[in-house]
C-alpha cells in the first residue's frame, strides 16, 4: 500500500526518512515541498537526490483528496467540495477579510453528535477523516488561492468548524495541527488555529496536554434542560463539568514524561489565548429570550470568555427559524451590559451555501444504518 505523506507530521516523517536510510533533515525539506510549494510529485523536488526520490516513490506518494467542485460567492467566499470516497464528500470554505483569510475545515465525514439545529448533525457519521484528508483541505485551498511558492499565504487562520466533532478524531486532528503549526509547513500561529467542540470534556483535557490551540465551545443553551435537547452530548457532560474543563483548558499545561518530544514542545507553551470562545446559534423563540442571555452570563461567570452569536441558517425540515434582528441585538446588549464581549457573526457566502451550519457535503450515514442492521 502506498503511504500518503500528507498524513505525516515532522516527527513521523523523520522516522520514515531515517528508516529509508536518509538524513533526518530531508524530512524538513520534504515538508516544505509538499506544504509550502504544493508539490505532489517527487520529480519536482530537485534538491533531493534522484536515487532517494526514486526510493521514496516506491513506497509513498502525496495523495490529496480529489477535488469535485469549486465555487466562488459574490462576496469573495470560496468553497471546495472534496471527495471522501464511497460517494461521500466534505466541504471546505475560505472567508477572505481585510486583515485575514480564514479557512473552515472538516474533521469527520458527517457527525454523530446530532445537534438538532445542524444540518451535518442530521446526516449522522460516516467516518473519521485521516490527517492527510484534513491537511488536504488546507493544501488544496493554498494551491487554488495561488498562495504556494510564497511566504505570505492567503490562509492566515484555520477553524475546525466544518463537518464533524474534532475532539472525537484527535488521533488524526493532532498530527494535522502539528503540520499546520510547523514552520517548515504552514507556520500558522497557535492563536490563529481554533478547534471547536460540542463539549467532549476528557478530550478537551487531552488537546490541552498534547497540542493547545485556541478553543471554541458550541454552547447554544444556558441551562442543562435546554442544552440536553439542542446539544445531546450535554446529557453526558453537563454544563458544570464543561465549564470546569474550560477553566482547566486556560491553565498552563504541564509536560509529562510519557509525552513525545514533539508533544512536550507544544505543552510547554500552555493555552495560546486567555479566553474561550462560546458559540451560540440564536434560534427564534427557543434560546433567544432575554432570560436566556441573563442565564448565560451567570453560567459562564467563572470562565474568561467571548461570545460569538450566530444567526441561524435555515435548512429544509430543520424546524427552526432565525431570530429577529431585534432579538439578536437585545441578546447581545444584555451580554454587553454584563461586561462580556459579544459579537454577531456576519453571514457570508449565502449564495453558495457556505454559511455556518450549511457545510453539508455528502454523507452516506453509517452510524444509524449499522445500529439498525445489528438490531435487526
Ligand atoms: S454542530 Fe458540530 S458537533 Fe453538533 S452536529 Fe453539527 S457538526 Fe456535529
Amino acid at each position: 500500500m502506498t503511504l500518503n505523506l500528507l498524513d505525516y507530521d515532522l516527527e513521523r516523517l523523520t522516522g520514515l526518512i531515517t528508516d529509508l536510510g536518509e538524513k533526518p533533515f530531508r524530512a524538513r525539506q520534504l515538508l516544505k515541498w509538499i506544504h509550502q510549494y504544493g508539490a505532489d510529485d517527487f520529480a519536482s523536488m530537485t534538491d533531493l537526490a534522484k536515487a532517494f526520490r526514486e526510493r521514496l516513490a516506491g513506497v509513498a506518494g502525496v495523495l490529496p483528496p480529489e477535488l469535485l467542485r469549486h465555487s466562488v460567492a459574490s462576496d469573495g467566499t470560496q468553497k471546495w467540495l472534496l471527495s471522501a470516497g464511497g460517494g461521500n464528500a466534505v466541504e471546505v470554505v475560505f472567508i477572505p477579510e481585510q486583515e485575514r483569510g480564514t479557512l473552515c475545515v472538516s474533521s469527520q465525514v458527517g457527525c454523530a453528535m446530532a445537534c438538532t439545529f445542524c444540518s451535518t448533525g442530521r446526516q449522522g457519521l460516516n467516518r473519521n477523516l485521516t490527517a492527510g484528508e484534513i491537511l488536504g483541505q488546507l493544501w488544496w485551498a493554498n494551491k487554488a488561492l495561488g498562495a504556494v511558492h510564497k511566504r505570505d499565504r492567503a490562509v492566515s487562520n484555520v477553524v475546525f468548524m466544518g463537518m464533524g466533532e474534532p475532539l472525537l478524531n484527535l488521533d488524526n486532528v493532532i498530527p494535522a495541527l502539528h503540520v499546520m503549526l510547523d514552520d517548515h509547513a504552514y507556520g500558522l500561529s497557535r492563536r490563529r488555529v481554533t478547534v471547536s467542540t460540542s463539549g467532549i470534556v476528557p478530550n478537551m483535557d487531552r488537546l490541552r496536554e498534547e497540542c493547545p490551540v485556541a478553543l471554541a465551545v458550541s454552547l447554544h443553551a444556558p441551562n442543562d434542560g435546554l442544552r440536553d435537547e439542542l446539544v445531546p452530548v450535554n446529557r453526558k457532560y453537563p454544563l458544570r463539568e464543561l465549564m470546569a474543563a474550560c477553566r482547566r483548558y486556560l491553565e498552563a499545561a504541564e509536560s509529562t514524561d510519557s509525552a513525545s518530544p514533539a508533544a512536550r514542545k507544544w505543552q510547554r507553551a500552555g493555552a495560546p489565548r486567555d479566553f474561550i470562545t462560546f458559540e451560540y446559534v440564536l434560534l427564534d423563540g427557543v434560546n433567544d429570550h432575554p432570560r436566556h442571555a441573563r442565564e448565560l452570563v451567570a453560567v459562564t461567570e467563572d470562565v474568561p470568555c467571548k461570545f460569538n452569536l450566530i444567526p441561524f441558517n435555515p435548512f429544509p425540515h430543520s424546524g427552526y427559524t432565525r431570530s429577529a434582528p431585534d432579538a439578536v441585538r437585545r441578546f447581545r446588549d444584555i451580554l454587553g451590559q454584563a461586561g462580556r464581549i459579544a459579537t454577531v457573526r456576519r453571514t457570508r457566502g449565502d449564495d453558495i451555501d457556505a454559511a455556518c451550519g450549511q457545510l453539508a457535503g455528502r454523507v452516506r450515514e453509517r452510524t444509524r444504518r449499522l445500529a439498525a442492521e445489528t438490531t435487526r
